[in-house]
């Protein structure tokens, strides 16, 4: 690490205490993208990555609501707008009891390099609450959404801020959000995409990032002379980005061998069929657990483990931050695997990308590989003020272009002598679009 990254970065662990996911986003991004500013003036003596680490505003609320038995349970929601330099902010809401400011940023920041990379006009933002929606009745979540909406409506609006779903927060919840902002305006606008197909929502939402993913690996190995076909694909996480990735997998003539949950992974050597996986889509949407799949389909279910020590060619972490770490990196290594692209947020670990980088394994970065989502979510964004609806396969074709559109910024940003580095690619390309915007508009 170069001097100038290492006091950068001290300075931003004594201004965030405390706040490790965030820390870990902004080292990652400072190292490539500050050699990048030293060589290249009009970015210098700016102070601009100074500027995009620090979120624009940071909203922080109490969430109080009565559950099913009638008691007062209280929840902390939040909002940060981390940066409006190309769009409104845009980026998803987590439910889950391990959301605080430091997970929030760290998303919000990576969704400001990530909406960069898209090409279309979103500026990035991030929310949520310390809620788990597992294991509350319809009502209770119901409840808590619109608790959580009567004070959230304050700061978001179609041309301000519009969030969408993330872990924990799928159509159902999406659903009660946008009737109480609804009630509360009395306006049906795009403040939230993610929407049902019949009130707003765009064709391929549910199946963006997932698809999208995939068609960002299939450039990797078309750039490469390689293909889908008949390659081992470890699959991590059995929710919405898993799903559809796997779903896009077997489509495209690849086997999916494993899925995972909190709770473990399962394996099934010979691929996971199209039936097996509605199977699963159904058991997760009920909130079942992939433990009951393996037990009805009699494949292996390895407890507590996760995917990351099954011999594959291509290893898509979909679940969470942090999931593969410097050991399963190795595993993935002396396995033979050759392309890991992050469909989840920052679920490799520094240590993890390093033995990539060590063994030329092709790293896609989730802020270029899973950035599908939220295009398409720009792509409901834009239908909703069209008030018109485009058909699954425009939706689909345009997701696809966005993705091919990426891949060749990483490749611009990121072409080294022997290699692509999509990671710096993806970090410098990015960087590069908002740090121009912030410019043209002066000191903000
Ligand atoms: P879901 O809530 O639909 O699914 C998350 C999956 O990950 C579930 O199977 C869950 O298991 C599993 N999981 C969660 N935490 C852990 C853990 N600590 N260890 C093992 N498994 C875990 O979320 P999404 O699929 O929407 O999101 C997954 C990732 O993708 C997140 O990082 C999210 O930020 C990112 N992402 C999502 C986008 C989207 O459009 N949805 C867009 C871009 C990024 P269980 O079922 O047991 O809870």
């Amino acid at each position: 690490m170069n001097t100038s990254v290492k006091k950068f970065i001290n300075h931003v662990k004594q201004k965030n205490k405390g706040e490790k996911e965030f820390i870990q986003s902004v080292a990652e991004v400072s190292e490539s993208v500050i050699p990048y500013i030293a060589s290249h003036t009009k970015y210098d003596q700016t102070k601009i990555l100074e500027r995009m680490i620090e979120p624009e505003r940071v909203i922080m609320f109490r969430v109080p609501w009565l559950n099913d038995q009638g008691e007062v349970e209280v929840n902390r929601g939040y909002r940060v707008q981390m940066n409006s330099a190309i769009g409104p902010y845009k980026g998803g809401l987590r439910f889950s009891p391990t959301v605080n400011l430091s997970i929030l940023k760290f998303l919000a920041f990576e969704q400001v390099f990530k909406n960069s990379l898209t090409g279309l006009p979103l500026g990035a933002g991030k929310g949520g609450a310390d809620f788990d929606p597992r294991g509350r009745s319809d009502n209770e979540v119901m409840k808590f959404c619109q608790s959580f909406m009567t004070e959230l409506h304050k700061h978001v609006g179609e041309d301000m801020d519009i969030p969408a779903g993330d872990i924990g927060v799928g159509k159902r919840e999406i659903g009660y959000l946008f009737g109480q902002y609804k009630r509360i305006k009395g306006e049906f606008t795009g403040v939230i995409t993610g929407k049902g197909s019949e009130w707003g929502g765009s064709h391929i939402r549910p199946e963006a990032t997932g698809y999208g993913l995939v068609y960002f690996v299939e450039e990797i190995l078309k750039k490469h002379n390689k293909s889908l076909k008949g390659k081992k694909i470890a699959v991590s996480g059995a929710g919405n980005v898993a799903q559809y990735a796997a779903e896009k997998c077997i489509e495209q003539g690849a086997k999916v061998i494993t899925l995972s949950d909190s709770k473990g992974t399962v394996y099934n050597p010979k691929g996971i069929s199209v039936e097996e996986l509605e199977f699963i889509k159904d058991l997760k949407n009920k909130r079942g657990e992939l433990k009951d799949f393996a037990k009805k389909y009699a494949y292996d279910f390895l407890e507590g483990e996760k995917p990351w020590g099954i011999k594959c060619d291509i290893a898509l972490p979909n679940a969470t931050q942090n999931e593969l770490n410097e050991e399963d990196a190795q595993k993935l290594v002396e396995n033979d695997c050759f392309c890991v692209a992050e469909g989840a947020n920052m679920p490799c670990t520094p240590e993890a990308i390093a033995i990539f980088n060590e063994y030329n394994v092709f790293y896609a970065p989730g802020k270029a590989a899973n950035a599908g989502g939220v295009a398409v979510s720009g792509l409901e964004m834009s239908q909703n003020s069209l008030r018109y609806s485009w058909t699954r396969n425009e939706v689909d074709s345009k997701l696809r272009q966005i993705m091919q559109e990426i891949h060749q910024i990483c490749v611009k940003y990121g072409k080294e002598k022997d290699y692509i580095n999509y990671e710096k690619g993806a970090n410098v390309g990015g960087f590069v679009r908002i740090a121009d915007a912030m410019l043209a508009q002066g000191l903000v």
